[in-house]
């Protein structure tokens, strides 16, 4: 779907597309937008894990401020994926409907085959679709949306964009240490694509999207708009 005539107060129009990256076991299907056509493409996702909600209408009240706000879009294209796992959002669950942790299930040199993790790298449909976008954008810049742990963790080389982010959402840096087949382990670490994994407070899940852009808007505007941010 092609959405056209966005027009934004100082009259700047971008176009945004909807697209459907995958399907899962369930059948749902994992869409992501794409706003603007810029060469700089950055990609902010939230939900692959189902039971940790906010970072859903956090990359929702994102794309409504970017469309009355579109200056960060030039140049660039943002890529939204707000809900990675649908299965696992439509039941509550960290893994999506077959048992995998997504966030374990990407082709990293750390990949751990296991129950949970899936029996091979990219065996869900959700990581698939997820691997086959980064490929094939190769984004600049990468945002993990999670909870509860209230900090801001990175892989690859994004330690200054943690900082910068860290400090514009008001949470703490942790490194929280590689986990098996995460996508921080694979995008950040393989690929060298600075990663940042944004973990909310478990609170954030009672913050209306108003709430959730009023305190960690910001930081994702840092991370599409970051100025040396490598
Ligand atoms: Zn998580």
């Amino acid at each position: 779907m092609r959405v056209d005539g966005w027009t934004a107060p100082s009259r700047t129009v971008f176009s945004y597309e909807e697209t459907i990256i995958g399907r899962t076991a369930a059948g749902r299907a994992v869409s992501c937008r794409f706003l603007g056509d810029g060469p700089e493409t950055v990609l902010i996702l939230a939900g692959i894990h189902g039971s940790e909600p906010a970072g859903t209408p956090l990359v929702e009240a994102l794309h409504v401020h970017l469309r009355d706000n579109p200056r960060p879009v030039e140049g660039r294209t943002i890529v939204l994926l707000p809900a990675a796992n649908p299965d696992g959002i439509s039941n509550g669950t960290r893994t999506n409907a077959q048992g995998v942790d997504l966030n374990r299930n990407f082709p990293a040199g750390n990949f751990r085959p296991r129950k949970g993790n899936g029996g091979q790298p990219l065996s869900e449909p959700e990581s698939q679709a997820l691997h086959d976008l980064i490929l094939g954008r190769r984004p600049r810049r990468i945002v993990s949306i999670h909870q509860p742990l209230s900090c801001v963790d990175y892989d690859g080389p994004a330690e200054s964009l943690a900082r910068a982010m860290a400090a514009a959402g008001d949470l703490p840096v942790r490194k929280l240490g590689l986990q098996p087949g995460s996508l921080g382990s694979w995008a950040g670490e393989t690929l060298g694509i600075p990663t940042i994994t944004v973990e909310l407070p478990a609170e954030a899940s009672r913050l209306g999207q108003n709430e959730l852009w009023r305190r960690y808007g910001a930081m994702l505007l840092v991370a599409i708009d970051s100025e040396g941010a490598q």
